[in-house]
């Protein structure tokens, strides 16, 4: 049985590649999951006989579309938008937008296939999705950020909902474009219809916590792998990468744990500041005056701007890849346990190689998968669109609890799950497998749709 079980897995896989030819990213978060998912349908056969797994490897829907809009010299310029709703058995379609000229269908497709999972793992009645376009804000005025938001939407309105798929924002999507785009929405649909999108400022309907919610998320997960061994962050060297959402407010999370964060980054280069990154001032920088690491570097005396090497040569207790995917490999990963890391966390998306995850597994240091460890920002969007249903608004401190207590409670399950498939301490197999077993339960119910 187990024999057949793993070459049906094989099969299925093998399928996954075929009809989605030239989408490595897919592939890979695909066998991720399905490395982990043998002992489950050898356990619970019916989701084999139910084809289960082919089911949710395909998409309900993908929708792709031409975005047209005016440069401010007057061009025309054309870009691609993506929505990809993958499944939404738990819920409407949840996932945010990312707007990044690396963007093409199998990036999308793997955000929205971890999506799943991620969404099922918070416990929130939602299912996954993911959107985007090739699109680059960095080096355009606001004006064309608005005329392209606006073009955006008035393709992708037709598509969501409350009820139908709920985007939010990810890389090159924060509160500016947002409001971009629900403005738009509203204006073509004239409703004011909170709950289609989140991650909305908060005196339109935005939830507080929203925009810290994954950095902190992630260091909360991170303080729950830790605590296990009997640790926890305060007095620990953090190497955060990324300098953007996530990455700001992990910093914030683990300074305020009492950890020092010697090191961020960006596209650009990385910065080491071992009197500890100035958040109030690294905000300044990227919230505001959206410049780069260098800039932050020429106002802070103790930082240095390094532009060879890797940030993960930088020797840290705890790493926590905040930037874009497959950026820490195998290499990396062995200078890390060579410099003595004890935990790794992702709070971006699939940022280490499975070869990398191996060397941590290997080495017995705590991993945490993104699809549990930064959760806590999907799992804010629900608490958004909860506040929305109810026409209230809770305070910073009360959505915080209920960030803290979700995801500790994700934190619980992939430890449980893990333990009781015989792997106890691996995050990957616990987030899988429990992330799955919620999906698959909903699949078989909804019936053959
Ligand atoms: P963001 O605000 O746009 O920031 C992205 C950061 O990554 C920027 O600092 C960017 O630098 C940096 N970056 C991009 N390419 C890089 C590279 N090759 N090397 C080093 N740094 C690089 O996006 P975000 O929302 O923080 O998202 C970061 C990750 O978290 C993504 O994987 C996203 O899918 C994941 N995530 C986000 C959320 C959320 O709520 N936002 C939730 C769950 C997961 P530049 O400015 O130079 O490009």
């Amino acid at each position: 049985m187990r024999r057949q079980v793993e070459s049906k897995l094989k099969a299925i896989y093998r399928q996954v590649v075929e009809r989605n030819p030239g989408e490595a990213e897919f592939h890979q978060a695909a066998r991720e999951v399905f490395d982990s998912l043998a002992p489950v349908l050898h356990k619970h056969p019916h989701y084999v006989d139910g084809a289960v797994l082919e089911r949710v490897c395909e998409p309900e829907r993908q929708i792709i579309f031409r975005v047209p809009w005016f440069d401010d010299e007057g061009q025309i310029r054309i870009n691609r938008g993506f929505r990809v709703e993958f499944n939404s058995a738990l819920g409407p379609y949840k996932g945010g937008l990312r707007f990044h000229p690396s963007v093409y269908l199998g990036i999308i497709k793997f955000l929205g296939f971890e999506q799943i999972f991620k969404n099922s793992l918070t416990g929130m009645p939602i299912g996954g999705g993911k959107g985007g376009s090739d699109f680059d804000p960095r080096g355009r005025s606001d004006r064309e950020v608005m005329r392209f938001c606006q073009s955006f939407m008035t393709e992708l309105y037709r598509h969501i909902g409350e009820y139908i798929d709920v985007p939010a924002g990810d890389i090159g999507v924060g509160g500016r474009e947002i409001g971009y785009l629900f403005g738009q929405y509203k204006r073509i649909t004239n409703r004011y219809e909170s709950s289609v999108i989140t991650g909305k400022g908060v005196t339109w309907g935005g939830s507080l916590v929203r925009t810290e919610a994954t950095g902190y998320g992630t260091v909360l997960f991170t303080s729950e792998m830790l605590r296990t061994r009997g640790q926890d962050f305060d007095g620990r060297r953090v190497v955060v990468s990324g300098s953007g959402n996530v990455a700001i407010y992990a910093i914030e999370k683990a300074q305020a744990l009492g950890a020092t964060v010697v090191a961020c980054s960006d596209s650009s280069g990385y910065v080491v500041d071992d009197e500890g990154i100035d958040v109030a001032l690294l905000k300044q920088v990227k919230e505001v005056e959206r410049g780069r690491v260098a800039d932050y570097v020429e106002r802070r005396p103790s930082a240095k701007l390094a532009s060879n090497g890797s940030i993960w040569d930088v020797s840290c207790d705890v790493a926590l890849p905040c930037a874009p995917q497959n950026e820490l490999n195998a290499d990396h990963a062995a200078t890390l346990v060579g410099n003595g890391v004890q935990a790794v966390s992702e709070g971006a998306n699939m940022p280490t190689t499975p070869e990398a995850v191996a060397v941590f597994q290997q080495a017995n240091v705590l991993f945490g998968p993104g699809k549990a460890a930064n959760a806590g920002g999907v799992a804010t969007s629900a608490l958004e669109m909860q506040q929305n249903a109810s026409r209230d608004a809770w305070t910073f401190e009360h959505t915080e609890e209920r960030l803290a207590a979700i995801m500790t409670g994700i934190h619980t399950r992939c430890a449980e799950t893990a333990e009781e498939y015989g792997h106890p301490g691996n995050y990957v197999l616990g987030a899988n497998i429990a992330g799955f077993l919620k999906v698959a339960d909903a699949v078989i119910a909804l019936g053959v749709i």
